[in-house]
């Protein structure tokens, strides 16, 4: 068989890139809890992502439990079944009831018109996803939010880099995380972080994430180990000098996929997130059902034939054990995303992806 496509390829570096940042890692002597590597990391990334005030930590899924966290959130949080499982265990595990919400048929993110009949007495936040990067529509959501006295905090594990009509997309919300894990557009091996508005949240986040230490002998939270080591820290400052390149050829792929797949009968394409806003950082079909192929034969042949697309997302989260019993959670209340995840193929895209390749991916969906 040709060679494995697969559906992602992190992006690694020429190794001896890595060699002289790992060379200054052993000089120091300095490994981890908010070393130099980690302070350039930090600030750079607030210069490239266009935010105030960062907190990096040891992955997306720890700074997503460590976010609500700091917002001291309990009781309901609204949230979307059409996401990676992270997103509601993070509120499992701070002993907080998911009450899920359909998602728009367009954006696939959670759909506002939807939101206040699922707010109780109980609910004191939203936890939306900005799904495959496209940004949620984060003003109306505000409003919401804004009416009824409730916390946002995105899962922004996708948007890395997205901007929306008034700058980064990351501003958006009391809080937004991101995910650094070695499948994302920008990878640290395994990281994350939270964005934060002021230096006081971040403050509070960096002591929630280094075991509530506040000095040598105080303790003041029961905090959690988020932190990230000066290796992760190094290898994002080295990726970030890569960054642009990376973003201009999966946006190379992304054209492409629009347009030869265009005029293929029952293959749709999610509409352009737009110029300005996107990261191309994954690339969602949806199989209809005048396509000669079911979603799963289709997905079959593909792996067949060697090419590993993935169905993100599903199973949906709440077909989940541990949230299918939530009276939130019945298909009736999420008919959309029911629809969405039967239909969902995310196909290959990074920047290694060679033309020969996607035209590989691109033939065998077309050849009915
Ligand atoms: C990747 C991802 C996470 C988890 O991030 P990790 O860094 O792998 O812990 C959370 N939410 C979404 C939507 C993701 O895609």
């Amino acid at each position: 068989m040709k060679n494995p496509i697969y559906v992602t390829q992190p992006y690694l570096p020429p190794l001896e890139e890595f060699m002289p940042y790992l060379e200054e890692i052993w000089a120091n002597k300095i490994l981890t809890n908010g070393g130099p590597f980690h302070q350039q990391l930090e600030q750079a990334l607030c210069d490239y992502l266009g935010v105030k005030h960062i907190c990096l930590f040891t992955n997306g899924t720890i700074a997503l439990v460590t976010a609500l966290q700091a917002l001291r959130i309990t009781g309901e949080v609204i949230t979307t079944p059409y996401s990676f499982v992270a997103t509601a265990h993070s509120l499992l595990w701070n002993g907080i009831k998911p009450v899920f919400v359909d998602v728009d048929p367009n954006t696939l993110n959670l759909d506002p018109a939807k939101i206040e009949t699922a707010i109780t007495p109980q609910t004191t936040a939203i936890m939306p996803v900005h799904c495959y990067g496209h940004p949620c529509d984060v003003d109306a959501i505000q409003k919401i939010a804004d009416n009824y006295n409730l916390r946002v905090i995105y899962d922004a594990a996708h948007a890395f880099g997205v901007q929306c009509h008034c700058g980064s997309v990351l501003n958006h919300g009391d809080l937004s995380v991101l995910s650094f894990h070695a499948t994302k557009v920008f990878n640290t091996f395994e990281g994350g972080a939270i964005i934060c508005p002021d230096a006081k949240t971040k403050l509070r986040i960096d002591q929630l994430k280094n075991f509530g230490f506040v000095d040598e002998t105080t303790v003041v939270a029961p905090g959690i180990n988020g932190k990230m080591s000066e290796i992760n820290a190094a290898f994002g400052m080295l990726q970030l000098k890569h960054i642009d390149a990376a973003l201009a050829r999966r946006k190379e792929i992304d054209a492409t996929y629009r347009e030869q797949l265009q005029g293929i009968k029952g293959i749709r394409c999610l509409k352009d997130a737009g110029e300005k806003v996107a990261n191309y950082s994954y690339f969602p079909i949806l199989v209809e059902a005048d396509y000669p192929l079911s979603r799963d034969d289709l997905y079959q042949k593909l792996k067949d034939h060697g090419i590993f697309a993935r169905r993100y997302f599903y199973p949906l989260i709440t077909d989940f054990p541990m949230y299918r019993g939530l009276p939130s959670a019945h298909r009736d209340n999420l008919p959309v995303a029911t629809v969405a995840a039967q239909k969902v193929i995310c196909l290959p895209i990074y920047p290694a992806l060679t033309q020969a390749d996607q035209q590989r991916v691109i033939d065998r969906i077309a050849e009915h």
